[in-house]
């Protein structure tokens, strides 16, 4: 029995989680589910996972919920309660599905608590990624990608040396505007944004794909997943999603992971490494897709993508000006306070004027993250 906890449970990653261990109910048991506001998914999960503790983001709901909850299940609320779920109770592994930088403190807690990290919740990474590698490496804790991308080029990886690495490439499958010049972008609706074409996620990464943000924080969560220089680490245009990345090594040779889009594979993988269960996900028939695309990027198209690279590659806090940045525009946006092409805008000012801070120790990266999105909700 391998027990497991979820931050973010009533998700897209944090639901398909709990896919994978509805098919394997002899291996996997539920030890804590976080949630935020969504009470009545959390409570039919709680009735068919038998989770020991659960925690909601407000006291309010918490007292909600409470009267509705089976004889014994503890109950938190609020950031303690993430962190009572991500590093109380006994999970070998929790598998942090929330969203954005608020995640953080309660992975830092899984990792000094001897948890495994499935690692979904990618800002966190983007936002404090050297704290979080050395800490894990500290612990002697995996972080085991649930990024579809990064658990192909872990797979890639396995039993490879580091140094034959020649470089790694990011797929993109260019969101749900890829065939729109920047002209086409100006007038373009929440709705239009939120249908991708190949993958169904949550709202904040359905935008970060469509202004290719997202891919910026993957180029970034590889860097500190993998410990390759920007340098190495390339993006390429691939609107199939079939290949989900590849690694080239240094004799010339290149290995790609491939498979249909479906992220119930990479979150089982992160879940059962270094073994593969049987899964429900459709079978890959390269006769039926005929041929795979692929495009370079272009950076003039997606301008967000460059300053994610340039602040990682400038270290510091940049990173976390830049994903507390893109937060704060993609939630303007979600409310309609702001146009599509005004994220970028927003980012791009926020980096010029952002104060570089080397080596930031928590308290300053929350400290930037803080006054950032002060600063990003006043532009
Ligand atoms: P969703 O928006 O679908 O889910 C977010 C989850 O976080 C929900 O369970 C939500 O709860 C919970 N949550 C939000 N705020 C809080 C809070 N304050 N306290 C506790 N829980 C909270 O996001 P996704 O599942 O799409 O994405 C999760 C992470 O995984 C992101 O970092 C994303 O970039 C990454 N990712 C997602 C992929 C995907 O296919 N969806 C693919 C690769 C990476 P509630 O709904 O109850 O309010
Ligand atoms: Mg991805």
């Amino acid at each position: 029995m391998k027990r497991i906890s979820i931050l973010g449970s009533t998700g897209s990653i944090g639901t398909q989680t709990l896919d994978v261990v509805a098919m394997h109910p002899d291996q996997f048991e539920v030890d804590g589910l976080a949630a935020g506001s969504n009470i009545a998914l959390l409570l039919e999960q709680v009735h068919r996972f038998k989770p020991r503790r659960i925690s909601v983001s407000t006291r309010a709901l918490a007292e909600e919920i409470r009267p509705s909850l089976p004889a014994g299940v503890e109950l938190y609320s609020g950031s303690e309660g993430m962190v009572e779920i991500a590093a109380g109770g006994d999970a070998a592994i929790v598998v942090t599905a929330v969203v954005g930088s608020v995640g953080l403190e309660s992975t830092l807690a899984a990792i000094d608590a001897g948890r495994h990290i499935g690692l979904a919740n990618k800002e966190t990474l983007v936002t404090a990624g050297h704290l979080v590698t050395e800490r894990a490496e500290r612990r002697g804790v995996r972080l085991l990608p649930v990024d579809s991308e990064h658990s192909a080029i872990f797979q890639c990886l396995n039993g490879e040396r580091h140094q034959d690495i020649a470089s790694i490439t990011v797929t993109a499958s260019g969101g749900s505007f890829r065939d729109y010049t920047r002209e086409q972008l100006v007038n373009v609706t929440v709705e239009d944004a939120l249908r991708h074409p190949n993958w169904s996620m949550g709202a904040k990464i359905t935008i970060d794909s469509a202004t290719m943000v997202n891919k910026g924080l993957e180029v970034i969560e590889a860097h500190y997943l993998f410990g390759l220089p920007y340098e190495q680490i390339n993006v390429l245009l691939h609107p199939e999603s079939i290949i989900h990345s590849f690694v080239e090594f240094r004799d010339s040779s290149v290995i790609a992971q491939l498979g249909t889009p479906d992220m119930r594979v990479p979150i089982q993988y992160a879940l059962t490494y270094p073994e593969r269960w049987q899964s429900p996900a459709e079978r890959l028939s390269l006769a039926k897709v005929g041929r795979l695309n692929f495009r370079e990027m272009d950076y003039v198209r997606y301008p967000a993508l460059k300053l994610a690279i340039d602040s990682g590659k400038a270290g510091g806090t940049a990173p976390t000006a830049f994903n507390a940045a893109n937060e704060i525009a993609v939630a303007r946006f979600l409310r309609r306070e702001i146009p599509f092409l005004q994220i970028d805008e927003i980012i791009a000012e926020v980096l010029q004027r952002h104060n570089n801070t080397a080596n930031p120790d928590l308290e300053q990266i929350q400290h930037c993250d803080a006054l950032t999105r002060k600063l990003a909700t006043s532009l």
